[in-house]
């Protein structure tokens, strides 16, 4: 099969699967589904954009960049996923449509100067490290308060919700438990600030789709269901 038809396929089954957790669990309305592109070519991407994708997930800026140029003529959101340096922020601004992976102040306050002022407010979202681990990025559950409110005051930002990478589990109801964790933040944020437009789950990968579902996902970031296993060293 050619890379376009597996592609294609591969996005039927996970429509299909979406379809079925939102039917399970009583959803009114699917996720999005992002495609998590890293490591994967302009090729590709555009076989999912032509497939039906909207929305691309990348966690590089350079690799992203590079491959945005090549797909300059789609019109997909831009969805930058990666851990941030503050120095790379300009070019995330300026080149994305949503930042998933704000965790500190210093991020906030400089994506907000240097979005420009011809686009619209960047959406972000804050990374919360919600099972606390030394090795991930995110912020500490006890500070999403303190970040949000520091967010929803950056006229060129407009903070959309959370996201989160819980530990890598098979147990259903961990990763059911850790997503809950998330959506809970989120709630205590929503009757803190009822005027914000924070309607937005970031969770939920290939190995635990369906539980970020159950537990109110709004956009599901794909890759490996989509594209294939990538190479270890890109994990
Ligand atoms: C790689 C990645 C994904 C996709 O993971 P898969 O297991 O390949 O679906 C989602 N979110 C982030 C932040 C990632 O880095």
């Amino acid at each position: 099969m050619s890379i376009h038809t597996n592609i294609l396929a591969n996005i039927a089954a996970i429509q299909a699967r979406i379809d079925s957790a939102c039917q399970l669990y009583q959803r009114q309305s699917p996720p999005t589904l992002m495609a998590v592109t890293k490591t994967r070519n302009a090729a590709e991407i555009a076989a999912a954009i032509d497939a039906g994708i909207c929305d691309v997930g990348e966690n590089y800026l350079q690799e992203a960049l590079d491959k945005k140029a090549e797909l300059n003529s789609y019109n997909v959101n831009w969805h930058f996923i990666g851990p941030i340096q503050a120095n790379k922020t300009r070019a995330i601004a300026t080149h994305f449509d949503w930042v998933h992976s704000v965790d500190r102040a210093k991020l906030i306050q400089r994506l907000n100067d240097q979005r420009p002022d011809e686009l619209a407010p960047l959406n972000i979202c804050l990374q919360i490290n919600i099972n606390d681990e030394d090795s991930k990025a995110g912020a500490a559950i006890e500070d999403a308060v303190e970040l949000a409110t520091l967010a929803l005051t950056q006229p060129r930002l407009t903070l959309r919700g959370l996201m989160a990478i819980p530990v890598n589990t098979d147990d259903n109801q961990q990763q059911r438990h850790n997503f809950a964790a998330l959506r809970a933040i989120l709630s205590d944020l929503q009757e803190t600030f009822p005027e914000a437009k924070l309607d937005t789950l970031s969770m939920g990968m290939s190995g635990d789709m369906e539980s970020a579902i159950a537990e109110g996902a709004t956009i599901v970031r794909i890759g490996s269901d989509i594209f294939g296993p990538r190479p270890t060293a890109a994990q």
